[in-house]
C-alpha cells in the first residue's frame, strides 16, 4: 500500500525522442489510476519509469515517502504485469507463480535463517493467489496448456504473491478477445478492491479506462492532457483531444462563430444555415475576443445531447439537418446526417452530425429533421490551440468597466486605482483573474455556491447582477471580497492598456562546478562544488539543488546548456553583493510596493517595503528558484 508522487518527470531517450514531458501527479494510496492515450503517447514509458525499468531523465519520483529515482526495480516494492504474460514455458503454473518468491532475499531472522521464504510460506501465498484468481485446478499445468485469459491470470498471480505496494499493469488485456477482455476487466477491478493496493494501469482503450479507473490520465505526444475522474473527463473535457477521445460515438465537432448581441450570443454553424441564440450568461467564462463573430471556434456536442424533432419549435435551440443513414444498435439508434443540406453524412466533416436516440425514430435517408440540443452540454474549443474556451475553472472574469479620474467603475462598484496603475479615462473591459479575488475585502457579494474541483475551490458569487468566479478565495467571502490589483488587466479597443504585473521572471545563466579547498577533519581537501551562475554572477548551489542537477541524466550536458532561472518578486532581495541592477521606478499597488529594476536588458520586479533608487545588488532566494534547461525545455528544479 503506497502513495506515489511524480514531480516534473521527463524522459528523453538517447536518440533524442522526448517521450514524456513534465509529468506531475500525486497518486493516493489505493487509487486505480489509468494512463490512456493513442499509441506512442508515452504511457508505457511513464509506467516503466515508475517500475524502474527506464531511467528518469529529470524529475522526482517517490513511492511512499521515499525518493526512488535511483532505487533498483527489485527494491521498489512494485509488481508488474505485461501484455505478453512473460511466463516461463517449461515451468508449471505453480512454479511460475512461486518463482519470484523463491529468489527473493529477505533479512535473515529466526523464521528465515537462510534469508529466504520458507516452502510453507511460498505454498500458502501461491494457493491464496490461485484461489483469488480461480486457477487452483490449473496449478499443475504448463502455460501452453492454458488459454490467453488463464495465462494472464497466472501472470497476475505472480504479481499478487509479491504483495507489492503498487501494481503496475501494461496493457494486460490487449491479447485477449473482446468478450474475455470485458470479463477480465471486471475481474481486475474486483482484484483491486480485494488487494487494497495502488494500481496503475496502461491502456489505449478508452472504454477500459472509463470502466476501471478511479482517475484517468489522458496523454498525447508525451504530454498529459488532463487528469480527472471518468465522469469529469466526460462532462468537462479541457480540450478537443480529450473531448474526442472519451465517449462513443465520438463527440460531434462543428466549426462556427460566436457573436455577442447584448445579453445574447448567436452561434453560427459554418457551412450551414444553422444558428442558435443563447443567453450571454452561458459565456461568462469565455474571453470576449471569441464573441466578436470573426474568430472560428469548434462547437462540440455529444450524440446523446440531442433530441430529434420533426418540426422546428419556436424559441428552442435546434439544428436542421438532412438524414443520411441510421445504425440500429438494438437498445439505441445512431442517426447520421448533415447540417449542410448538400452534405452526405457519411464522411466525417465539420457539418456531419451523429445523434443517439433511445426511442424508435421514423426517419429515412433524405428526410429533413431538427436536432434540439441541450445547451448546458455545449463544449467550445479554440480552433487553433484546441483548448476549451468554456473552462470549468475560469482564468478570468470579463467585466465591462470604465475609468474616470483614476477610479475604476465596474458592476456598480468603484475602486480607486493605485498609483502603479495609470490609465486614461474611458470605457473598457476589465480582465479580473479568478485568483485575484480574495475573501476579506470590503466589496459585498452574494455567494451562490462553492465547488471543490481537484485541489482547487471555485467560489461562485454575484455582484451587480452577474457572476464573479473566485478560485481559492479563502474563508469569509460572504463578508466581502477584495481584489489583488497587481493581477488585473484592462483592455480597450482590442488592446491591453493596463498590464498585470509579471509574477514569474526569467533570468538566464548556467550551472558551473569548481574544485574548492575545504577543511575536512583538520585536513585541507579539494572538493567539487556547484555554483549557479545567474546573469553572470555565481551563487553556491544549495545541496538539494546540486543533488537534483547531478541526479538528472542531463547532468553531463547541464554544464554546457543555457539555463533559465525562474523567480518571483518575493524570491528576490536587496543584498550587499549579487546581481547588479538599476532601479527604474517604484511600483505602488497600495497594499504592496515593488521596485522595477533593470538587469541588463531584462525587467525585474522586487517586493520591497522601502523606496529604492539607483544601483543595487539582487540576491535570489535559491530555495525558491525554478531551473529550466532551455534548449530541451526540461524543468530541473
Ligand atoms: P505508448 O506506451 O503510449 O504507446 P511509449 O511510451 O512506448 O508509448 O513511447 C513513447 C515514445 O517514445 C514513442 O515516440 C516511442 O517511439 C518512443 N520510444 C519508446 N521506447 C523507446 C526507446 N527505447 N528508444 C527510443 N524511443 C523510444
Amino acid at each position: 500500500m503506497a502513495n506515489l508522487s511524480l514531480k516534473h518527470i521527463y524522459k528523453v531517450y538517447p536518440n533524442g525522442v522526448k517521450a514524456v514531458n513534465d509529468f506531475n501527479m500525486e497518486i493516493a494510496d489505493k487509487e486505480f489510476i489509468v494512463f490512456v492515450g493513442p499509441s506512442g503517447c508515452g504511457k508505457s514509458t511513464t509506467l516503466r519509469m515508475i517500475a524502474g525499468l527506464e531511467d528518469i531523465t529529470a524529475g522526482e519520483l517517490s513511492i511512499g515517502d521515499l525518493i526512488v529515482n535511483d532505487v533498483e526495480p527489485k527494491d521498489r516494492d512494485i509488481a508488474m504485469v505485461f501484455q505478453n504474460y512473460a511466463l516461463y514455458p517449461h515451468m508449471t503454473v505453480y512454479d511460475n507463480i512461486a518463482f519470484g518468491l523463491r529468489l527473493r532475499k529477505l533479512p535473515r531472522d529466526e523464521a528465515h535463517p537462510n534469508g529466504k521464504f520458507t516452502k510453507e510460506e511460498i505454498h500458502q501465498r501461491v494457493l491464496e493467489a490461485a484461489e483469488i484468481l480461480g486457477i487452483t485446478e490449473y496449478l499443475g499445468r504448463k502455460p501452453k496448456e492454458m488459454s490467453g485469459g488463464q495465462r494472464q491470470r497466472v501472470s497476475l498471480g505472480r504479481a499478487i504473491v509479491r504483495e507489492p505496494k503498487v501494481m503496475l499493469l501494461d496493457e494486460p488485456l490487449s491479447n485477449l478477445d473482446a468478450k474475455l477482455r470485458t470479463q477480465m476487466r471486471a475481474e481486475i477491478s474486483k482484484l483491486h478492491k480485494k488487494l487494497n493496493t495502488t494500481f496503475i494501469y496502461v491502456t489505449h482503450d478508452q472504454i477500459e479506462a472509463m470502466t476501471m479507473g478511479t482517475r484517468i490520465v489522458v496523454m498525447k505526444n508525451g504530454f498529459v492532457q488532463q487528469i480527472d475522474t471518468p465522469k469529469n473527463l466526460y462532462n468537462y473535457p479541457g480540450n478537443k483531444f480529450v473531448a474526442g477521445f472519451i465517449g462513443t460515438p465520438q463527440m460531434n465537432f462543428f466549426e462556427g462563430t460566436l457573436t455577442r448581441e447584448g445579453e445574447t450570443v448567436r452561434i453560427r454553424f459554418n457551412g450551414s444555415e444553422a444558428e442558435i441564440v443563447v443567453p450571454y450568461s452561458y459565456f461568462y467564462k469565455t474571453r470576449p475576443s471569441y464573441l466578436n463573430g470573426d474568430k472560428k471556434v469548434i462547437i462540440g456536442l455529444r450524440a446523446e445531447n440531442f433530441t430529434i424533432r420533426t418540426a422546428p419549435e419556436k424559441g428552442r435551440p435546434v439544428l436542421p439537418f438532412k438524414v443520411s443513414h441510421k445504425e440500429e444498435l438494438g437498445n439505441e439508434t445512431l442517426v447520421y446526417g448533415d447540417i449542410n443540406m448538400e452534405g452526405d453524412g457519411y464522411v466525417e466533416s465539420s457539418t456531419r452530425i451523429i445523434i443517439k436516440c433511445t426511442e424508435d425514430v421514423e426517419l429515412f435517408a433524405g428526410d429533413v429533421a431538427y436536432a434540439e440540443l441541450d445547451l448546458s452540454r455545449i463544449h467550445l474549443f479554440d480552433s487553433e490551440t484546441e483548448n476549451s474556451i468554456l473552462p470549468r475553472i475560469p482564468e478570468y472574469n470579463y467585466v465591462d468597466c470604465e475609468v474616470k479620474k483614476g477610479v475604476l467603475h465596474f458592476l456598480g462598484r468603484e475602486i480607486a486605482l493605485p498609483p502603479a496603475i495609470a490609465c486614461e479615462d474611458g470605457k473598457g473591459e476589465l480582465f479580473l483573474p479568478s485568483d485575484a479575488i480574495y475573501a476579506g475585502g470590503n466589496i459585498p457579494v452574494k455567494v451562490i455556491g462553492s465547488e471543490k474541483i481537484g485541489e482547487k475551490e471555485l467560489c461562485e458569487t454575484e455582484l451587480g447582477g452577474r457572476r464573479l468566479y473566485a478560485v481559492d478565495p479563502g474563508e469569509g467571502v460572504e463578508k466581502g471580497i477584495g481584489i489583488d490589483m497587481k493581477k488585473i488587466a484592462i483592455w480597450r479597443d482590442g488592446t491591453e492598456i493596463v498590464h498585470p504585473m509579471p509574477l514569474t521572471m526569467r533570468l538566464s545563466g548556467k550551472v558551473t562546478k569548481r574544485k574548492v579547498t575545504k577543511e575536512v577533519e583538520g585536513k585541507n581537501k579539494k572538493v567539487i562544488k556547484f555554483f549557479l551562475s545567474i546573469e553572470g554572477v555565481e551563487f553556491p548551489a544549495p545541496a538539494v539543488i546540486s543533488e537534483k542537477l547531478i541526479g538528472a541524466l542531463t547532468a553531463k550536458r547541464v554544464f554546457e546548456t543555457e539555463l533559465v532561472f525562474e523567480c518571483t518578486p518575493y524570491g528576490l532581495a536587496v543584498s550587499e553583493s549579487g546581481i547588479p541592477a538599476t532601479v527604474e521606478r517604484m511600483v505602488d499597488y497600495g497594499a504592496e510596493k515593488f521596485a522595477l529594476c533593470r538587469v541588463g536588458e531584462k525587467e525585474v520586479y522586487l517586493k520591497t517595503e522601502e523606496d529604492l533608487s539607483g544601483n543595487i545588488f539582487l540576491a535570489p532566494d535559491l530555495g525558491k528558484i525554478g531551473i529550466v534547461q532551455a534548449d530541451m525545455d526540461i524543468r530541473l528544479v
